[in-house]
């Protein structure tokens, strides 16, 4: 049974910008006796928590002070994919709307819930890879994947 990489946050994993969890059950319930990989870029890039939130403004990651964390974001990606490579990995579902993790929709640079399109920089790395990513708002479409990929 192949893999899924799954965003720590969403397992129930205290990790997010603010403390506390995203916590979700939709996504638990995917997960329930399948491999997970279950990564967070940020913490493993360096940053704290609770740490200032992140948004990419022309390419780059700042913080809400304005400040570049873009290389604490693309070293968290690297090395979160690092422990994901190599093994057989049917899909990943990560947190909505996230620097990191987000896919298909993110927020704009401005820190005023603006929402542009885009991805989050670990997402963006995971799809280079080929590998689809679903946000625990297509848990449904990552459970169709998953029963044709188990066959
Ligand atoms: S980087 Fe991803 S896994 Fe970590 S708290 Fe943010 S959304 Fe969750």
């Amino acid at each position: 049974m192949r893999a899924v990489i799954v965003s720590a946050c969403l397992l129930g994993e205290a990790c997010k910008w603010s403390g506390g969890s995203n916590r979700d059950e939709r996504v638990i319930a995917l997960c329930e006796g399948r491999p997970v990989i279950a990564v967070c870029p940020e913490v493993a890039g360096g940053l704290p928590v609770p740490r200032l939130p992140g948004e990419i403004r022309g390419g780059i990651v700042i913080n809400r002070e304005g400040e570049s964390v873009d290389r604490a974001f693309r070293e968290g990606a690297a090395a979160s994919w690092a422990r994901c490579e190599g093994r057989e990995i049917a899909c990943a579902v990560l947190k909505a709307r996230s620097p990191s993790c987000g896919s298909g929709q993110i927020y704009d640079g401005t820190f005023s819930g603006t929402l542009t399109a885009g991805d989050g920089i670990f997402a963006a790395l995971v799809k280079e890879h080929g590998i689809p990513v679903f946000t625990e708002e297509e848990t449904e479409q990552a459970r169709r994947l998953l029963e044709e990929t188990d066959g």
